[in-house]
């Protein structure tokens, strides 16, 4: 198999990934001879050879589907070397830094490989990953798992510390540089180099504040533009119904409204009108919501607490020692700019 294209059927040495159920799911190397435990049971590899991608396969106590790998796949399960990039930050990161095929991508450090796949899917066939990782193991299994998953025509994996040795690569190739580790501020003068310099794109990602400011100086220093930081979160939809009276919505007027003077329904009337009634939601919602979280408390459930501060189920971490059942959202803030000197 190859994350680089498709195929019909299971062969010996493909990584396939178990579906036993939204919550579980499980990387396996297809190897003949072995045989994998799962919650329903033992998994004979030699059984899986020859079935069709996406097929319900029967074990002792149920069932699971072997499913075709796709970097969403692989993020959730990626064996941890590393913090990882999980699909929400990666989504907007591929956004904003334009990656389409054909594009040439710096990243560093490599860590579990877990936005390297995402990047390889999307700037195939004619795109270019050069990724770098100053630690020398972790270098090495990543290049192993490039191999294996059939990538490594597009991409090349370098043991090096871009923070004093730079890039390496020719200057002005690059579409984009991503940068994912401790000091990224220190590699930013070598990707203004590598990067094209019109309109060349890229991204630091740091978990604390202090960090993205000393990001945003550099940056600055060395000629980049429009440099701007977003936080990806994570929230469930949040759909409710609210009664909006009908003068808050265009002044139309007759016996029920509860203005009868044509003078009265001006839009500074209708905005006041609109504020009393969300009010008022809000604190019915909130009587909801204090309800749902002391049944919750009293199913040893926990709750997190949404941007303003109201208490929400948890979407994550739903009781202690289940595994989540949604991917985490916030783990950084990323910072983009683009470069034009
Ligand atoms: N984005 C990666 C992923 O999604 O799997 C995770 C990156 S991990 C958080 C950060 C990695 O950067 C670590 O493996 C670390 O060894 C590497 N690193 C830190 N400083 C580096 C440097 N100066 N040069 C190269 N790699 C570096």
């Amino acid at each position: 198999m190859s994350f680089a294209n498709y195929k019909e059927t299971i062969e010996d040495g493909d990584t396939v990934i178990l579906f036993l159920g939204f919550d579980n799911t499980l990387s396996i190397r297809v190897n003949k001879g072995t045989t994998s435990q799962t919650r329903y049971g033992a998994l004979r590899h030699s059984d899986l050879i020859g079935v069709k991608y996406g097929s319900q396969i029967n074990c002792p106590k149920g069932w699971l589907y072997v499913l075709y790998p796709t970097p969403e796949l692989w993020t959730l399960n990626v064996p941890h070397r590393t913090q990882i990039l999980y699909s929400t930050d990666i989504s907007l990161v591929t956004m904003q830094l334009d990656l389409k095929p054909g594009s040439i991508v710096l990243e560093a450090g490599t860590g579990s490989g877990s936005l390297s796949h995402a990047i390889l899917r999307t700037i195939l066939p004619t795109g270019h990953l050069h990724t770098f990782e100053f630690h020398e193991q972790r270098a090495e299994i990543a290049l192993k798992e490039f191999k294996t998953h059939g990538v490594s025509d597009y991409v090349t994996a370098v043991c090096r510390d871009v923070c004093k040795d730079g890039f390496g690569v020719e200057d002005d190739m690059a579409d984009a540089v991503f940068l994912d580790m401790p000091s990224p501020w220190e590699a930013i003068v070598f990707a203004s180099k590598a990067l094209k310099k019109q309109g060349g794109r890229i991204c630091t990602f740091s978990p604390c504040i202090e960090q993205v400011q000393k990001s945003h100086e550099v940056l600055r220093e060395n000629g980049f533009e429009d440099c701007s930081t977003v936080e990806c979160l994570v929230r469930n939809f949040d759909v409710r119904t609210i009664n909006i009276p009908i003068p808050c919505l265009g002044g139309i007027e007759d016996e029920n409204t509860m203005l009868t003077n044509k003078s009265e329904s001006t839009t500074e009337n209708k905005i006041k009108c609109l504020e009393n009634s969300l009010q008022e939601n809000n604190e019915l919602e909130k009587q909801q919501t204090d309800k749902e979280c002391k049944s919750a408390d009293n199913n040893d459930t926990f709750y997190s607490y949404d941007l303003v501060g109201r208490k929400t189920k948890d979407y994550f971490q739903v009781k202690s020692g289940v595994p989540p059942t949604t991917m985490p959202g916030h783990t950084g803030y990323l910072t983009f700019a683009s470069l034009y000197l």
